[in-house]
């Protein structure tokens, strides 16, 4: 069960922030966080805070996942691809707003656990694979918007070549050491058009199939 008064606090909250699409606070209101982070953290999955997950990677602040949401301008046809599944968290959350999310992480052990989470919540419009995201997933190309959840020095080319015509894709960027941004691009007649957004703070994006950490 979500815990009713927390999430309304939460969702009212996010409003406050600027999520003004009420499509995204539905899909915020309708997503469980506790199932996606550690259960020793079970108690603050209601809490606007990144939260701890396997492998020393994090699940996104509710704000960030909703702010990123927002920004996709995602409707119920859209084909969705992301990379850097973690948690599953920002997944669910999609998968209530498109037709179809594609998620790749580098963690086999991750794509693994949030495989188990959307089944457990009756999500089947949810595809994974372990991989490398920076290579995008070219077998299922192009896609009506991407969405990159961990920091990398520029949008990898793969990924803007699989953006549809008329297709956002959003990405953390480290433009310097430690200082990271967030970036929309857009796929138009005339070319990509860039828009730079606000200062933000993620895992790295980082090449190749990951060696898991033993447990
Ligand atoms: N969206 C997630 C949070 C992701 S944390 C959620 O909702 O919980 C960032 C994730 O990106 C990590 O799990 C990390 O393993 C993954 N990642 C980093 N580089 C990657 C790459 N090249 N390909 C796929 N996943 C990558």
């Amino acid at each position: 069960m979500i815990d009713a008064p927390r999430i309304i606090q939460l969702l009212m909250e996010l409003r406050g922030q600027g999520i003004t699409d009420t499509r995204v606070l539905s899909a915020i209101e309708m997503t469980p966080r506790e199932q996606f982070v550690p259960e020793a953290f079970a108690d603050r999955a209601y809490e606007n805070i990144p939260l701890p997950i396997a492998q020393g990677q994090t699940i996104s602040q509710p704000y960030i996942v909703a702010y990123m949401t927002q920004l996709l301008e995602v409707g119920p046809r859209a084909k969705v691809l992301e990379i850097g599944t973690g948690s599953g968290y920002q997944a669910a959350v999609l998968a209530r707003l498109c037709r179809r999310v594609y998620t790749v992480d580098r963690y086999r052990s991750l794509v693994q656990e949030a495989q188990r989470r959307f089944q457990a919540l009756d999500l089947h419009n949810i595809t994974t694979r372990t991989g490398d995201g920076m290579k995008g997933w070219p077998e299922q190309a192009p896609f009506d918007r991407i969405i990159v959840t961990a920091a990398g020095r520029e949008v990898p080319a793969a990924l803007v070549e699989q953006l549809a015509e008329g297709g956002v894709l959003v990405a953390p960027l480290e433009e310097k050491p430690g200082e990271q941004v967030m970036v929309r691009l857009r796929r138009t007649p005339e070319g990509i058009a860039r828009e730079r957004l606000i200062p933000v703070r993620f895992v790295p994006l980082l090449p190749g199939v990951a060696e898991e950490r033993q447990v």
